[in-house]
């Protein structure tokens, strides 16, 4: 026998399951945006309106789809809106948790439309298999949602049945009062975007306020920072103009030191810069580090010469000290820099800029569109000018030309999340697929040389060819990059050299080389004074003595390596999370293979700790600024 529920009871069921569907998912995704993904509870209320905000829409447009519509229209075309509106927001928590996991940024609206705009290229990268079991996944998902809102609103709407107890009249007013508070919210939040609490869509809406307040690394916008800066800025405006060698600094996304045959690999993966360094054409510097593992930081402490403790807005930059001098700057640059690394507004004013989103027909990470883009470059003269490129050759997302020379290969993107450990054949193909990518990209340096060539600008050029970061591919069960500091995600490659009537090039080899050294190394070769706020020093000089400490920063492991008077180098860092310490001696163990933490001179700890803690402080510090 079965009681007939009470109506009103039925009723609060009803429209709690219907709330239920709206903040739940959003309550796990603030959860994980809080305190996995480093987010301040100030997010917590401003995201929770939007969802508020959403939800009311969605039900005044049911309402409207009742009092015009019969029973079944209503149910069908009001389950259509909150399963689109729904599933949308569901889709964005889960782009938004991998997104900020893989590359340690919330994904934005920019970079969501430059991808879906370039499905057939993904395809080819990623395999079809992949985007296809993806969408089907995304239109699954929906599909149940659908039938399942409409059976239940089928069944017993709450909407309908609330509004039919109430005056004709009341609704009316009710409604009306709704679309006037919604519309006042959206202006609102249109008009003062709730960046600074951190809420995730105004951030993927608004992604420049973004980059500068919220990513895995944050920059500290201290205001003794920004006004040593403006200082550093105008002194050099007054020092002497000199016109030089070109330079041309190449930077390969995700190139590690430790697989290219130039730094002692066995396979045969970088056969052009390789020879340039046999033939004394080119020079290696033996031991160098990225800041971070991960892109825009790697590439705004190679233009900008400072460790993340010392970012800030609008530093002074490579290209900008150059152009005081009388330069010219191009940006050539593989991949997405406009939406992927926020980068583009910090380069500053260039004279000419081409990034992967440009290539309109083409694959943003296609590296044959830079080659095609170089050689439409046009410059005033042969000489005096910059021209950075971005290489995504040694990239997983890069487009591979032709199948890897080094057997059987298979792409690691399905790894990019978690732990894994895969079997040795696995693991060798993943392995042959990075190999074949950075030949790809020793292939690449050599081609772009050769239209600089055509062009002229080699008879007098500085060339430098590094990377912003390295790569895991497997080892401590990682892949790719954005993730932990060790040696396979620090230590990255650094090849200088001078073509023409350009100086020839010496480097002090005994020194310990930090990414920050890049930009005042060039500086130096053309004679050019350093300014006052760079942190990296020349390679060239022999004078500064051998001693030295490197800073890093990944997430929350905050870190030091340090080269001291007896040559010896430690590489030293903490997990301010899990307050974990790791050192190891970089001199009898370069794969940071045991961490030797509970082992070293205390005295060297205290040191180390006193020295970090600081810089850590620092970026602690400024996080309560605004
Ligand atoms: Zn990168």
């Amino acid at each position: 026998m079965s009681s007939t529920p009470d109506p009103r009871r039925r009723l609060a069921a009803a429209f709690l399951l219907e709330a239920a569907a709206w903040l739940l998912p959003a309550a796990v995704f603030l959860w994980i945006y809080t305190n996995r993904l480093g987010a301040t509870s100030a997010a917590v209320l401003p995201h929770l309106k939007v969802v508020v905000a959403l939800a009311t829409t969605t039900v005044l447009l049911r309402g409207a789809l009742h009092a015009l519509g019969g029973r079944k229209a209503a149910a069908f075309g009001g389950a259509l809106v909150t399963a689109t509106v729904l599933s949308g927001l569901w889709l964005y928590y889960v782009t938004a948790v991998v997104g900020f996991s893989a590359w340690g940024y919330l994904v934005s609206w920019g970079l969501i439309s430059t991808y879906v705009a370039q499905a057939p290229y993904m395809m080819e990268v990623l395999g079809p298999t992949t985007v296809y079991a993806a969408g089907a996944l995304v239109l699954g998902v929906f599909l149940v949602l659908l039938a399942v809102i409409q059976a239940l609103y089928r069944r017993g709407d709450w909407l309908p049945r609330a509004s039919g107890r109430l005056n004709p009249l009341v609704i009316a007013t009710g409604a009306v009062a709704a679309c006037l508070l919604l519309a006042l919210f959206g202006w609102r939040y249109n008009e003062f975007p709730p960046t600074p609490e951190g809420e995730p869509l105004a951030l993927s809406f608004w992604p420049d306020s973004f980059a500068r307040k919220f990513q895995s690394n944050l920059r500290p916008q201290g205001r003794q920072l920004i006004d040593k800066e403006r200082a550093a800025r105008a002194a050099y405006g007054n020092v002497q103009r000199r016109l030089g060698a070109n330079v041309i600094l190449i930077v390969s996304d995700g190139l590690r030191a430790r697989n290219m045959h130039v730094y002692g690999y066995g396979r045969p993966t970088t056969p052009f810069l390789s020879q340039m360094v046999e033939t004394g054409s080119a020079v290696r510097v033996p031991r160098i580090h990225s800041v971070c593992s991960e892109s825009a930081c790697g590439l705004l402490a190679i233009a900008s010469s400072r460790y993340i403790h010392q970012f800030v807005d609008q530093p002074l930059t490579l290209p900008e000290v150059l152009r005081m001098h009388g330069y010219e700057a191009h940006m050539v640059l593989g991949g997405d820099h406009t939406n992927f690394y926020g980068l583009r507004e910090m380069y500053g004013a260039v004279d000419s800029y081409f990034d992967g989103t440009m290539s309109r027909r083409g694959y943003a990470n296609d590296d044959a569109n830079v080659v095609a883009a170089l050689k439409r470059l046009k410059t005033h003269s042969t000489q005096g000018n910059f021209i950075q490129i971005h290489l995504m050759s040694s990239h997983l997302l890069g487009r591979r030309m032709a199948p890897s020379r080094f057997g059987e290969e298979q792409n690691y993107f399905a790894m990019v999340h978690g732990k894994f450990e895969p079997s040795e054949q696995e693991r060798q193909r993943y392995v042959n697929f990075y190999d074949g990518g950075v030949l790809q990209a020793d292939q690449t340096i050599r081609e772009l040389l050769d239209v600089l060539r055509s062009k002229g600008l080699m008879d007098d050029a500085l060339v430098v060819a590094t990377a912003d970061h390295g790569e895991f591919v497997g080892e401590r069960g990682l892949f790719s990059h954005a993730k932990g500091v060790f040696g396979e995600v620090l230590d990255i490659p650094l090849i200088l050299m001078t073509s023409g009537k350009a100086a020839p090039l010496r480097i002090d080899e005994r020194r310990l080389a930090s990414q920050v050294d890049i930009a005042p190394t060039v500086l130096s070769q053309l004679g050019m004074p350093i300014p006052a706020t760079w942190s990296g020093m020349p390679l060239q000089s022999r004078a500064t003595p051998v001693e030295r400490q490197v800073y890093f920063k990944q997430n929350a492991e905050f870190g030091l390596i340090e080269r001291n008077q007896d040559g010896r180098t430690w590489k030293y860092w903490i997990d301010a999370v899990s307050g974990e310490e790791f050192a190891f001696d970089l001199d009898s163990d370069l794969l940071e293979t045991r961490n030797r933490a509970a082992e070293i001179d205390p005295a060297d700890r205290k040191r180390f700790r006193m020295t970090l803690l600081p810089l850590e402080v620092n970026v602690r510090e400024s996080l309560s600024l605004r």
